[in-house]
């Protein structure tokens, strides 16, 4: 029975253009889609923006624009990064929606009627100047531990503690610096520590389905502590005016805290998508055979196997059917930090021309289905490009198309003899082990798997020798055999690849001449076929070029220093001159002419005295400083160009009534050459020049 699934990835804060992280979770939850639908799921893949919060709200007021002007202008990059990946979202939404706000606020009302909202006083520092309560982070003082300055209100970066912000000595606010004052308001809670939500929780992450270590982790949070309070605690879910969120229905000045309506930003943007089809969303979630997948970063789990199950079970809504957790990327075993340079720009990658599918193949190939940091090494990299995909699979194809070609018309032999039948035998086996690791997230171990396909296929290519076989009298059934037997192999790899790898899978499918592949055409026979003409599929990384990626640029992510101006390139030794419009250009009168005579002029080393015809029933004299580069006698007969309207000057030699167009550098005496311009070969004196 096809499946029916509702994938997310993780809401990326809308402050900042996607980095290498963003892209690995995508082509994760990419790969495991495609896997899906090649399988003939039906699965709707969305994703959209996280827009809310004080830091955005800031950053907006830094730059001077409202915030919803600043989200617009991050969200109008991001679909740069997902066609240039091959990221097969079905819709990109923002949390910052009528969709959301309306969500939002029917879960909080339901929670609400459930009995699940607090209400407290809470006593916070409020910024007299900005007029607004202030977020831990934008609060700093000194440590009250080790007397550090400047630490921010919930850790200090010298010692490590960890303290309330109203722990602080001598803060101020980080965004005004006015000291600031302790007012009391009241938050809202949901309560999570209800024993109604522990319960649902204690059997929702404890029944299987979450990764081991995921589990084991939120096992952790439900054990109360010491003087016997819950391990849960219930969560501040409100902000106080000012602040871009959702306004708390009933409840003018409070909003939803942003970590609230994020995740509500899933089902905002699944509303968004069956509203642009025309469907019916919440029939759709009602389905009980709908599988609700997020896959997530292993920082944000407590949101999304705590908050946001029972958010959603409270409300009286489907609950997810599991959460997907990542690690990291690392690049050369840093961690990813941009105000470091490490850390690799998504955008610069496709700027240089890498190949999308190569980034994809190796994150593939070393993701499993642990919560395990993933390692970018550019030596590794170039190998396993370059000797996987390109020595082992491309090269098949490239090996065996061209005898298919030239010998058999594209036409693939139906008989593959016993040893091509043998070794599709074998590779028809291995399908569903490697279905089953793309089923699983064990990427790395099903690319292995193929791999050792590859290896398979090669070595049968190997020892039936075709470039020798193409030369053999009477060979020609056994160089069919195996060209096609080599064929049909590299289309099965494909097929096993194509999750990865949607570019080249495309490619082969035209090359090869067949439908967008499925997953059943692995185990399904071409029989009667021909194939196209083989066009280049991948080439090998040029370390060279893999190497730009390394250099900060100002391209892709912003860099924290903005890159010296580049020196001003002046063409010819001169820069380009004061604009004009094309009426000032239409002033210079530019006519055809015709060499007639060419002469040294005496006392003049670098003048030569021309007769041009423009073609006006009368010659013209005209005085022209090429002697140096041209030979008079080589001049005549030929076509120039003449300005034609210029005022005549009167010279020590005679009158010069127009002007040769020629190029020369502006500092000829250093970069020697004089170039007459010449019009085509039958261009008639006189003929105006456009
Ligand atoms: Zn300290």
């Amino acid at each position: 029975m096809s499946r029916t699934l509702f994938v997310t990835t993780a809401l990326p804060y809308a402050n900042a253009p996607f980095h290498i992280g963003h892209m690995m979770e995508y082509i994760q939850a990419d790969i495991w889609v495609r896997y899906q639908r090649l399988n003939g799921a039906e699965v709707h893949f969305v994703g959209a923006d996280d827009a809310h919060g004080a830091p955005i709200m800031i950053a907006a007021e830094k730059a001077g624009l409202t915030p919803q002007e600043f989200v617009a202008g991050i969200a109008s990059g991001r679909q740069a990064y997902l066609d240039g990946f091959g990221i097969s979202f079905d819709n990109w939404h923002s949390t910052d929606s009528p969709e959301n706000t309306e969500l939002a606020q029917s879960i909080y009302l339901a929670l609400d009627e459930a009995g699940l909202i607090d209400v407290r006083e809470v006593e916070q520092f409020f910024d007299p100047v900005k007029a607004m309560f202030l977020p831990d982070r934008y609060i700093k003082g000194q440590c009250p531990r080790c007397g550090a300055a400047d630490q921010y209100g919930d850790s200090c970066e010298v010692c490590g503690s960890v303290y309330a912000p109203t722990d602080l000595v001598n803060p101020y606010s980080a965004l005004s610096g006015a000291v600031p004052e302790l007012r009391s308001s009241e938050h809202f809670f949901f309560r999570l520590s209800d024993p109604r939500c522990v319960a649902f929780l204690e059997e929702w992450t404890q029944d299987g389905k979450l990764q081991p270590e995921v589990a084991n982790k939120v096992r952790e949070w439900f054990v109360r502590d010491e003087a016997g309070n819950p391990g849960l605690s219930d969560w501040d879910i409100s902000r106080d005016a000012p602040y871009f969120g959702i306004e708390i229905p009933g409840v003018p000045g409070k909003y939803f805290y942003v970590w609230l309506d994020a995740p509500i930003g899933y089902l905002a943007s699944l509303a968004n998508l069956f509203a642009k089809r025309g469907e019916d969303v919440d029939a759709f979630l009602a389905r009980p055979d709908v599988e609700q997948i997020h896959f997530i970063g292993k920082d944000i789990v407590y949101f999304h196997t705590l908050f946001w199950p029972a958010m959603l079970k409270f409300s009286g809504r489907k609950v997810p059917d599991n959460v997907f957790v990542h690690g990291f990327i690392t690049v050369s075993e840093e961690k990813m930090s941009k105000s470091r340079g490490t850390g690799i720009s998504p955008l610069r990658y496709l700027e240089l021309g890498l190949n999308p599918d190569w980034l994809r193949y190796y994150i593939a190939a070393k993701l499993n289905s642990h919560v395990e940091d993933v390692d970018f090494t550019p030596d590794d990299f170039v190998t396993r490009v370059n000797s996987d995909l390109v020595g082992k699979y491309v090269n098949i194809a490239a090996r065996l198309s061209g005898f298919l070609a030239k010998r058999f018309d594209g036409r693939l032999s139906t008989d593959l003899g016993e040893d091509g039948r043998e070794l599709l035998a074998h590779l028809h086996s291995r399908v569903s082990v490697v279905g089953e690791l793309y089923e699983e997230r064990e990427f790395g171990k099903a690319l292995r798997e193929v791999m050792a396909l590859a290896d398979r296929v090669n070595e049968y290519v190997e020892r039936h020798k075709p470039w020798n076989l193409a030369k053999a009298e009477g060979a020609e059934l056994e160089l069919h055999q195996t060209c096609s037997t080599g064929i049909e192999a590299f289309r099965v790899l494909t097929v096993l690849l194509a999750p990865v790898l949607p570019k080249v899978a495309d490619q082969v499918a035209e090359f090869l001449q067949v439908p967008d592949f499925t997953w059943a055409d692995a185990t399904r026979p071409l029989g009667e076929h021909s194939i196209g003409r083989y066009a280049h599929l991948m080439q090998r990384i040029d370390p060279d070029v893999l190497a730009e990626l390394f250099v900060p640029s100002p391209g892709g992510e912003p860099d924290p220093e903005p890159a010296a101006p580049e020196p001003p390139v002046e063409p010819g030794g001169e820069p380009v001159a004061e604009q004009i419009t094309i009426d000032d250009f239409a002033k210079v009168d530019l006519r055809v002419a015709r060499i007639v005579s060419a002469e040294a002029v005496e006392g003049a080393r670098k003048l030569l005295r021309l007769v041009v015809d423009l073609g006006e029933g009368h010659t013209r004299q005209v005085f022209s400083g090429i002697a140096g580069s041209h030979d008079p006698a080589d001049l005549v007969g030929r076509l120039t160009v003449v300005v034609a309207n210029l005022a005549p000057r009167t010279m020590r030699f005679g009158i010069s009534e127009g002007m040769i167009l020629a190029a020369a550098h502006a500092d000829e005496a250093a970069n020697p050459g004089i170039f007459l311009l010449e019009a085509d070969a039958g261009a008639a004196p006189g003929l105006r020049v456009h």
